[in-house]
């Protein structure tokens, strides 16, 4: 099947004395045109080639060699094929001859060309490129994907993706990516994987099956896009959109939020939450004897105390103007109580240069069963407002709904609907006493 020629060297020249029918079907020559003539015409004016001129060098040694050529058949078009030259010496060891053995190669040199296009244009792609085999070994990265993860495609290549996990999804979304690609569906979604650095980054990936020539699933491509500084902005909107700006606490609507996730899980649970209820007391005094600068630092002090004795999983709410909401998951009035009573404490303990000492006074209640969250702030409200009324300074327990006894406490319970814990009260008009 290879075509096969024999040159004789004559000066600069090598006249082609043999070709086979291979060889005329691979160039479409007849041996009568080509005969005795010089081999160049085979590259026509195409004589700048890097193989040429090694062979240009082996013919002069008479060292084998073996070379791919562009050639040119006899209606012009171009074909490439890997000649196999040996020399032919004579008695005298002269070489008298050249054999050379052709090889069409066109179609390798074309899947070669097209590969390498393609990796090309792979590696030119904004967005990262993962090809896995069907077990999930990486078996190509593009270079944007490289930039992505932070590791060459030396460390990537033959590894599991699990490497790339983060740890922050949960199993069921791998279950569900799973589960998507053995059916052969396309899955798409944001993935948080960890970068080679430590640190994790989101990406958008659409991942699709690759199926051979009998519809067998044989590889899996992905595409990543970068969108961890979205999501990074988008959290920090989220995060500035929740939190109020002076203080720092969350904001109503946050804490809106946070009191029906809890009003949610006691019903479903009957895990009862508690509220804690907070205002300053007299503080429209302190605005209008220090200014309003001075009662934003009042202000931040107060929720400075609130974020400092809440518990872990407790959410301060900065709920209105002078008015705090102490949002208490899965807690018992008993410590609610005591958290409201240590704050009361803490607040008497602050002092401003210029305002001097403030109290605040607080209304606390928990969740009961049938109540919504509505019901139950508006006891802690009318808690608060008994606290208010009987001096101010103190922390007052909510009564149970309905007139309901205090199922949790019973301890509390035996001292009344409204417990006082202490405290003395600034009751009579500001002072403005700068002095602790
Ligand atoms: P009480 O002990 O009965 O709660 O008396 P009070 O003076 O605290 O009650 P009142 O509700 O009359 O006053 C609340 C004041 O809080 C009125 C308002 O000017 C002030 N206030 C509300 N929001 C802010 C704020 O963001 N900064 C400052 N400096 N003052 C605020
Ligand atoms: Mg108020
Ligand atoms: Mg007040």
């Amino acid at each position: 099947n290879d075509g096969i020629v024999v040159a004789e060297q004559e000066g600069e020249d090598n006249i082609l004395i043999y070709a086979n029918p291979a060889f005329e079907r691979l160039t479409g020559y007849h041996s009568d045109d080509i005969l005795y003539q010089d081999c160049r015409f085979l590259q026509a004016g195409d004589r700048q080639q890097e193989g040429l001129t090694a062979i240009r060098e082996a013919v002069k040694t008479g060292a084998p060699s073996r070379q791919i050529l562009r050639n040119y058949r006899k209606d012009g078009s171009t074909y490439h094929v890997e000649w196999n030259i040996s020399p032919v010496r004579d008695d005298k060891g002269v070489i008298r001859q050249f054999v050379a053995v052709q090889r069409d190669s066109s179609e390798r040199v074309q899947a070669e060309q097209e590969r390498a296009l393609l990796a090309r244009a792979l590696n030119a792609a904004n967005d990262g490129i993962l090809i896995t085999d069907r077990d999930s070994t990486i078996v190509f990265v593009n270079q944007a994907f490289e930039a992505l993860t932070g590791y060459s495609a030396a460390e990537l290549l033959g590894q599991p993706t699990e490497m790339l996990r983060s740890g922050l999804h949960e199993p069921e979304f791998y279950a569900q990516l799973q589960e998507a690609l053995s059916l052969g569906h396309n899955f798409r979604a944001t993935f948080i994987n960890r970068h080679k650095s430590g640190g994790v980054y989101y990406a958008e990936q659409s991942i699709a099956a690759l199926r051979d020539e009998s519809g067998q699933i044989s590889h899996y491509v992905g595409a990543s896009k970068d969108i961890s500084r979205m999501v990074q902005r988008e959290m920090e909107l989220r995060e500035r959109a929740n939190r109020d700006k002076l203080t720092g606490l969350l904001n109503r609507h946050a804490g809106e939020i946070e009191l029906k996730r809890n009003q949610l899980q006691a019903q479903n649970q009957l895990r009862p939450y508690g509220v804690i209820l907070g205002d300053i007391d007299l503080f429209k005094q302190v605005n209008d004897c220090f200014g309003h600068v001075a009662g934003d630092r009042v202000l931040k002090m107060v929720a400075d105390v609130l974020s400092g004795k809440v518990r872990r999983y407790d959410h301060a709410v900065r709920w209105g103007g002078e008015e705090f909401l102490i949002v208490l998951s899965d807690a018992s009035l008993g410590v609610a109580a005591g958290l409201a009573e240590r704050i009361r404490c803490a607040v008497e303990e602050c002092a401003d240069p210029e305002v001097g000492r403030f109290t605040i006074s607080l209304g606390v209640g928990l969740w009961e069963p049938g109540e919504t969250e509505d019901d139950l702030l508006k006891r802690a409200d009318a808690a608060l407002y008994r606290a208010k009324h009987r001096g101010r300074n103190q922390v007052a327990i909510a009564t149970g709904s309905m007139n309901m006894p205090l199922v949790h406490a019973p301890e509390l319970l035996a001292q009344g609907d409204s417990l006082t814990f202490s405290g003395k009260s600034p009751d009579k008009p500001w002072t403005g006493a700068a002095s602790p």
